[in-house]
């Protein structure tokens, strides 16, 4: 399949899950526009790597997702938008009584707030491309609860919401907007963690995932960003033009517990 032509911006793409859609959408032949807040060499040498790998435009552009006028700048940016995919997320875990305020404000802001602000910019580009996808990364916190997560589960719980809203205000468009919702997935964070879950539990790294890291998981496997960037692409192709408004999870089973 190919995307030649279609400009995919994917906010909080330096890392992750983020990096590893822009890569898929760059493999299926969409220019790229990656985004963080931060402005390093190194962020501007990701998107020239992409760009040098596939042979498409790939552009880094910062911008703080905690800030709407920030958000709203990267779409007009970005000059195009075809394809927006909502990824920038953080986490916070404490107990409700003792979650600090300004975390739970950083937290709907980033995870959540800012899909409404780039989504109301990049929708009027995509009605005069004549054709767009809105898609958010949510996650099985969007639709499920762990304790101590109240503000990224209110704000993926959120995202989900919002994007039933914007499928219906485009359904009778040539538009879609759906939420990917992954279980755990093997990024550098997570990768980082194993070793360490190892030693703190006395287990060997194999027995870390397994009972500490995939507890919820029952595949007992993590997804991967080149499955979620599959699915992100999967989204933008002719088959998928009647699924609108949905959550797809991708999750090893989680939702279904
Ligand atoms: P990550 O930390 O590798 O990526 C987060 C990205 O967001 C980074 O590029 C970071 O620079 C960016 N970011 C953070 N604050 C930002 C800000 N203020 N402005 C712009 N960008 C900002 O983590 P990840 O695991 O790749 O997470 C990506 C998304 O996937 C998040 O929304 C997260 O909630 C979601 N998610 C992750 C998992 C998982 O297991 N890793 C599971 C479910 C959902």
């Amino acid at each position: 399949m190919t995307l030649n032509g279609k400009t995919a911006v994917v906010t909080g793409s330096n890392s992750g899950i983020g990096l590893g859609i822009a890569w898929e959408f760059a493999r299926a032949g969409a220019d790229v526009v990656l985004n963080s807040f931060t402005d390093r060499d190194e962020d501007h040498a990701i998107a020239a790597e992409i760009a040098k790998e596939t042979g498409v435009s790939a552009r880094y552009i910062q911008a703080d997702m905690s800030k709407g006028d920030e958000c709203r700048a990267l779409i007009e940016k970005s000059g195009a938008c075809d394809i927006l995919v909502n990824n920038a997320g953080i986490q916070n875990v404490d107990p409700i009584e003792s979650f600090p305020s300004e975390k739970w404000d950083a937290i709907i802001a980033i995870n959540m707030t800012s899909a409404f602000h780039t989504t109301a910019v990049a929708l009027p580009m995509m009605r005069t491309a004549g054709w767009g996808r809105v898609i958010n990364i949510a996650s099985a916190h969007g639709l499920t609860a762990s304790p101590y997560k109240s503000a990224y589960v209110a704000a993926k719980h959120g995202v989900v919401g919002m994007t039933k809203v914007v499928a219906l205000e485009t359904a009778r468009e040539p538009i879609t907007a759906n939420t990917i919702c992954p279980g755990y997935v093997l990024t550098p964070l997570v990768e980082a963690q194993i070793p360490d879950t190892a030693k703190e539990y006395n287990l060997t790294e194999e027995e870390a995932v397994e009972q500490i890291l995939l507890a919820r998981q029952p595949s007992k496997e993590f997804a991967t960003v080149e499955q979620l960037g599959g699915l992100a692409v999967f989204l933008c192709s002719e088959s998928a033009t009647q699924i609108t408004g949905t959550a797809l999870s991708m999750d090893g089973g989680w939702t279904a517990l």
